[in-house]
């Protein structure tokens, strides 16, 4: 056989199809399926529109399974990992006002444990109105140790 060619993919050789004169895969299904992605790659370079499907289909996909990632971070305990590592300093960076950074400055004294007249925060100009009392148990400092950082997904 005077016309086999190499597979750009396996490097074996392999004929092509007679009316695939530039067939540069062998029909291997791994090959195909690499033939597909290098394809898909390209053309997610090149063609802006194609691209723009590509992502209007995946949002569809996933508003079509909407528990996908919660199964995704439930099989994947290290994606769920970094996503709590992340959660756990967005929490650290938002709870440390500059003020608490200065070591000089006290630690400022939260919230005690106790009775509390609550009100709407709407109605704080209305005296005396809608208000109930609540207790309020303080379960951490600000700086003490943290209850849960993240949201478990199961
Ligand atoms: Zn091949």
């Amino acid at each position: 056989m005077n016309n086999a060619r190499r597979c750009v993919a396996c490097g074996s050789l392999f004929h092509p199809f007679s009316h695939i004169p530039d067939q540069r895969f062998c029909s291997a299904l791994g090959c195909q399926r690499e033939r597909r992605r290098r394809w898909q790659q390209q053309r997610l370079r090149s063609d802006p529109d194609y691209r723009d499907n590509q992502a209007r289909a995946q949002a569809k996909w996933r508003a079509r399974r909407p528990d996908y990632w919660r199964q995704y971070r439930a099989t994947h305990p290290a994606y769920r990992e970094r996503n709590c590592a992340m959660q756990r300093e967005r929490n650290a960076r938002r709870s440390s006002s500059p003020v608490a950074n200065m070591d000089a400055s006290p630690p400022l004294h939260p919230l005690a444990s106790g009775f509390y007249i609550l009100r709407r925060a709407v109605e704080t100009g209305i005296a005396k109105m809608n208000a109930c009392t609540v207790h309020i148990a303080v379960l951490s400092a600000p700086n003490g140790p943290r209850i849960r950082d993240c949201k478990e997904m199961t």
